[in-house]
């Protein structure tokens, strides 16, 4: 049965991801986004910090939703080096990315596997950041839009709903690159993800907040931003400093 439909608006989500950057000296910058995350009534901060630090930032940023940047799709088990999402949510985290481009690279995942991690996050009551995108041959050819909408048919779970599901446009191409997809391909990817999520999770379709990745900075994020069924962004290098993060979440 599908959900009533919610006249909400979709509050924006700004997300920093530290990837392999920080320590424990490093969250005086946490301190300095909290500050400002306090005061932004009407944006959602989040950061995605090295897992490491996910209890000690949690600790220090109550205006913050901490999380992790990957999960394991099982609960427990001979996986050296991994984390599932009950470890991720016992150390105080919120929220996960999964699917994220270099994970997928480096650790071969499928499409289904990124699945499996979604429905373990809900199991454990993490929220989730799905992460899709195609490579730059795939754009090349024309194929960008079809390669994003097949990975969202595949990696999106059937219950998946605003109050624990995002999902985040990233263009491989664009990933720290300083080459940010353009308004034109943002709008019409956005419009594609939406009318995708609708298809298939009805009302529901409507509540998932759709956020772009790739070379946001202080000097596009209100361009993004202002586009239709853009309702967040996804920063790494920008989130690494107070002085790059903090406009971002001001033009949110
Ligand atoms: C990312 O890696 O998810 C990302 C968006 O990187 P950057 O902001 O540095 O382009």
């Amino acid at each position: 049965m599908q959900r009533p439909v919610t006249s909400k608006p979709r509050r924006k989500l700004v997300v920093g991801n530290w990837k392999m950057h920080g320590s424990l000296a490093a969250l005086t910058v946490l301190g300095e986004i909290n500050a400002v995350a306090k005061r932004a009534h009407r944006v959602e901060v989040a950061i995605a910090v090295p897992a490491t630090l996910i209890t000690a930032a949690w600790q220090a940023a109550s205006a913050v939703k901490i999380g992790a940047q990957e999960i394991h799709a099982v609960d427990q088990g001979p996986h050296t080096g991994c984390l599932s999402a009950s470890m991720i949510k016992d150390a105080g985290g919120g929220f996960s990315i999964i699917g994220h481009s270099e994970c997928r690279q480096a650790q071969q995942q499928t499409d289904s596997d990124i699945l499996e991690k979604a429905l373990a996050a809900r199991r454990h009551g993490l929220s989730v950041i799905l992460c899709v995108g195609e490579n730059l041959e795939m754009r090349e050819r024309g194929r960008g839009e079809a390669f994003v909408m097949d990975q969202l048919e595949a990696c999106v779970p059937a219950d998946a709903d605003g109050d624990w599901f995002s999902v985040a446009y990233e263009p491989i191409w664009a990933i720290g690159t300083g080459l940010s997809a353009s308004m034109d391909d943002i709008t019409q990817m956005h419009a594609g993800m939406r009318a995708m999520c609708r298809a298939h999770l009805g009302a529901a379709g409507d509540r998932i907040r759709l956020l772009y990745g790739g070379s946001v900075s202080s000097a596009n994020a209100s361009q993004v931003l202002s586009i239709a069924h853009v309702d967040g962004v996804l920063v790494s290098g920008a989130s690494l400093s107070a002085e790059t993060f903090l406009p971002i979440i001001a033009a949110a």
